[in-house]
């Protein structure tokens, strides 16, 4: 596992502030679609007690809702475009005035662009606060691919475990071990719009780790085995280790 973009600031510490709950901590993931950064923003998100808060989640729940903000995000989720920046900054800036976010966030899938970057840390500003740390997971293209075409997840949204047909199944086929609830398969993960969503995560990652990486924030993550049993273990110690300093 490779750090680097840390060992010259001490930004990660400057900024914990005790509060009855624990740290104060705002936590970004970044990562390509497939990545692991899901799974290592909840396993993550259960270890220090912080909300995880997924863009791709909230609007999953809406399409399945069928609101109106669910049939504008679909438009573009099914697609493997990005939902529109206005769109999404609304919703993490409603989602971040939650109680539950006083004490820090697991943030998975935002921000996505320089703007949301930007506008995350306006809002951020606004309560005295700003970006602890930006984990950024590199993880190459071909396990990304094999890894989405076989990608399962649990129907039910308080379980949201995810399973991979090839390399780690569900004993029963199709049917979530955690909780029994069936497994689905995202409409977007399809050949077509995992192309268009690896190349969107490109165009825009450059900027958002320059971006994140000047702040002194990023601490760079690539696993050395990414489909080995252990490798979500190893990369959340990677994080924890780097929080701590
Ligand atoms: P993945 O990282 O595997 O693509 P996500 O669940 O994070 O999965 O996102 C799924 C889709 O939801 C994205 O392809 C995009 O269309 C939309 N989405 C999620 N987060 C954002 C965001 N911050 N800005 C714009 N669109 C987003
Ligand atoms: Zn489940």
């Amino acid at each position: 596992i490779k750090n680097d973009g840390m060992e010259t600031n001490c930004m990660v510490t400057k900024n914990k502030r005790e509060t009855k709950g624990g740290f104060v901590m705002k936590i970004i993931m970044l990562g390509a679609p497939g990545s692991g950064k899901g799974t290592t923003a909840k396993v993550l998100a259960e270890r220090t007690n912080l909300p995880h808060i997924s863009t791709g989640d909230m609007f999953r729940e809406q399409i399945k809702k069928g609101t109106e903000l669910g049939k504008l995000a679909n438009s573009y989720i099914s697609q493997g475009n990005l939902v529109p920046d206005e769109v999404t900054i609304n919703i993490v800036k409603d989602r971040l005035g939650w109680e539950d976010a006083e004490n820090g966030v697991i943030l998975d899938g935002f921000p996505r662009t320089i703007k949301q970057a930007e506008a995350l840390a306006l809002i951020l500003q606004e309560k005295g606060k700003q970006v602890d740390i930006v984990p950024e997971l590199v993880v190459p293209d071909q396990v990304i691919i094999d890894r989405i075409l076989n990608r399962a997840t649990c129907s039910n949204k308080e379980c949201g475990a995810i399973y991979n047909t090839k390399f780690k199944p569900s004993k029963v086929p199709g049917v979530c071990d955690k909780c029994g609830s069936a497994l689905v398969t995202r409409t977007d993960d399809n050949e077509e719009a995992i192309k268009t969503r690896l190349e969107v995560y490109r165009e825009n990652s450059k900027d958002l780790i320059a971006y994140y990486k000047e702040k002194g924030v990023l601490v760079t993550i690539t696993p050395e085995n990414p489909n080995a049993e252990n490798s979500t273990e190893q990369v959340i110690n990677t994080i924890l280790e780097a929080i701590k300093r």
